[in-house]
């Protein structure tokens, strides 16, 4: 039995444009990862490596899958996502050859990414096996293994994202693994009203639809939650009347009544 699901690889059809706000992140991962990909020669020419891996870390909802899929995309790069806990088999050695097969993969079809979301489950199964060797001791290592194989490869870049970025285990953060790490905030008013947009951009709205008030009346919410908040609002719109044509404010603050902010202010950055 394989430890994972046959992993897809995709090129995703995520713009920059898709994701609102984040104007800094965005910036530092193109640095990160388009750049290197795209001017090999300039840094190999001044001498210096890029970084091997990115860490994007903060409150869920809050676009860090979104962005490595969309810096995938606009960078026009092979794209192989995974999640911690799927990395964990009960059969012994499945695991550590799940990882080496995922970076073969992604060498097989670079220039790729490999993105790890929810990384810091792999510090969490702590339960010692028989040998004293768990398995998320055994993932880790073979995860440090093909980090440190990447070291002078410009064409596999790793992404990882966690809500917990205390629970992530140091070796995982030295220098030439995980060494670039970016914080992934809740948005603020002016980006509230950048992702309303985006989200409205497919519903059609009536004329009393306000972006802006909109934003203001939101604050607390996540990306998550605001597309959330679109799509309630179509489904009140079409509860009120099958035959409507356009949502109205009146639909969109029911759905804000509704969706309840991630209180995302409590995280510990
Ligand atoms: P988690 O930690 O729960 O995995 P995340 O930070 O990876 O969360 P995403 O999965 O990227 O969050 O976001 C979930 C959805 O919320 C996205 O698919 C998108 O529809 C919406 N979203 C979140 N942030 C934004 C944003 N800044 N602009 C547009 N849409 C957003």
């Amino acid at each position: 039995p394989s430890a994972m699901r046959e992993v897809i690889l995709e090129v995703p059809k995520v713009n920059w444009e898709d994701v609102g706000g984040q104007k800094e992140v965005k910036a530092q991962l193109m640095e990160a990862v388009e750049w290197p990909q795209k001017h090999h020669e300039a840094f190999n020419r001044i001498g210096t490596r890029p970084p091997t891996g990115v860490l994007l870390f903060g409150p869920p909802g809050c676009s860090k899958t979104l962005m490595a899929r969309a810096v995938a995309s606009e960078a026009g790069l092979n794209f192989l996502a995974v999640k911690g806990p799927e990395l964990f088999s009960k059969w012994v050695g499945e695991s550590e050859k799940a990882v080496r097969s995922l970076f073969a993969k992604a060498r097989a079809n670079a220039p790729s990414i490999v993105f790890f979301d929810e990384i810091d489950s792999l510090a969490v199964t702590r339960g010692k096996e028989s040998d004293g060797v768990s398995v998320s001791d055994r993932v880790m290592s073979q995860l440090l293994v093909e980090l440190d194989g990447l070291h002078q490869r410009v064409n596999v870049t790793v992404i990882a994202a966690t809500n917990r970025p205390d629970k992530i285990d140091p070796a995982l953060l030295r220098p030439g693994r995980f060494d670039r790490l970016l914080y992934v905030g809740p948005p603020n008013e002016v980006d509230r009203e950048e992702i309303f947009r985006i989200h409205l951009q497919k519903i059609p709205c009536g004329s009393d639809v306000s972006l802006k008030e909109l934003a203001e009346l939101t604050d607390g919410s996540t990306g998550a939650d605001i597309s959330l908040i679109c799509r309630e609002a179509a489904v009140a719109a079409i509860e009120e009347s099958l035959d409507a044509s356009v949502i109205t404010m009146k639909h969109l603050k029911m759905a804000i009544k509704q969706i309840q902010p991630s209180e995302v202010q409590s995280y510990q950055k």
